[in-house]
């Protein structure tokens, strides 16, 4: 954390209360570090089960509302008990280490890498269905049997693959995923076993159409004029962003200006929002002041991660179209609807 916070560069969108956009950056700052080593594993610094186990309830919320599939990839070195006893326990630990290192560095951005326990891992690879799943764990396999370990030379793993299915708890997922990994120690260990279920086979059976695009619809207005015709212009602006995503064109280049000219519009919208609501004596108007505010704060961040490559854009569309459109206008903006239709009838 910089205390020279006068030098840093000033946020790309304005901060609705200015005085106190410094100080409320640098506590954001300090409790997102918290709130990462909270969820690291120290031995070899990825994800923890801890976190695991907060991140698969999300993704699951995620996968179903986008109808995007997501699978879990479990993987477990084999007879690692043997490399402790041949090796001693730090050159075991060495080879979590590095396990972890490696893995990090095979699977895709958007997945997340976990430690589940002992040496057992765990990958989330998101907008995956179980065949994508399979081929990534396959790589996997190969890539770590193929590895030289300093601490123990070469080593195998074995891996189980499951896709989310249904509507299946958190769980229920997990259980399929180890029951495979099983499977492929009792099958003789380095290989990967695959349930071939999943939603991804459903959705493409159902799925009328490709397009991913946010329809307006009547029930989203509010009676009052200018939020109406602002709340319109965001959703255009935010199928503008989801067009150039689904151009194919993932450049930051391109893709930078058109999520600035979102994030400007939403900028622009709170602050005319936020001044109609006082007028309109709203009385929850200091909370859904801080929603705004943390949503600004959750761009400029999501901004700064996506410039420094962090940032996968399915990130930035769930930021876009999931907590701006889907969570704040359809849920905490419904709340002050009831304002302006008591407004109109009083009148
Ligand atoms: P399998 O092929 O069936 O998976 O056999 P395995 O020997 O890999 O599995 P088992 O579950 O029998 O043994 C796992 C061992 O991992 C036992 C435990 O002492 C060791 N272990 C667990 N956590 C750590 C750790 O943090 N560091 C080290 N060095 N060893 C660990
Ligand atoms: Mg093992
Ligand atoms: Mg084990």
């Amino acid at each position: 954390m910089t205390p020279a916070a006068s030098n840093a560069p000033p946020p790309p969108y304005p901060c609705l209360a200015q005085e106190s956009c410094v100080i409320r950056h640098q506590l954001a700052e300090q409790l997102a570090q918290l709130e990462r080593s909270a969820a690291m594993d120290s031995l070899t610094g990825v994800w923890n089960r801890k976190h695991f186990d907060q991140v698969l309830e999300t993704e699951i919320d995620r996968s179903l509302r986008h109808r995007q599939p997501v699978s879990l990839i479990l993987l477990d070195i084999d007879a690692f008990k043997l490399i402790n006893d041949q090796f001693g326990h730090s050159a075991g630990d060495a080879v979590l280490r590095e396990m972890a290192q490696v893995t990090s560095g095979l699977i895709r951005s958007s997945d997340a890498l976990f430690r589940w326990g002992g040496e057992e891992f765990v990958v989330l690879a998101t907008a995956t269905g179980h065949r994508n799943a399979s081929r990534q764990a396959e790589n996997l396999r190969t890539a770590i049997a193929a590895h030289r370990f300093p601490a123990a030379g070469q080593l195998t793993i074995s891996l189980g693959v499951a896709e989310h299915l249904g509507e299946e708890s958190a769980a229920e997922w997990f259980q399929r995923a180890d029951a495979m990994l099983y499977a492929a120690k009792r099958g003789g260990r380095n290989r990967v076993r695959v349930d071939t279920r999943g939603n991804s086979d459903q959705w493409a059976s159902t799925q009328a159409s490709s397009a991913l695009h946010l329809n307006w619809q009547e029930g989203y207005e509010s009676g009052e004029p200018t939020i109406d015709r602002e709340h319109h212009e965001l959703f255009d602006r935010a199928n503008e962003l989801l067009d150039t995503f689904l151009s194919g064109e993932e450049k930051f280049a391109r893709i930078a200006p058109v999520f600035d000219r979102l994030m400007q519009h939403v900028a622009a919208h709170f602050a005319d929002e936020e001044l109609i609501l006082e007028r309109h004596g709203y009385a929850k108007l200091e909370a859904h002041r801080r929603l705004h505010a943390r949503l600004l704060q959750r761009a400029q961040e999501l901004r700064g991660a996506f410039q420094a490559g962090q940032v996968h854009l399915g990130g930035v569309v769930e930021f876009v179209a999931g907590e701006v459109v889907a969570r704040h206008l359809f849920r905490a903006d419904r709340e002050f609807f009831a304002l302006f239709a008591r407004q109109e009838d009083a009148a």
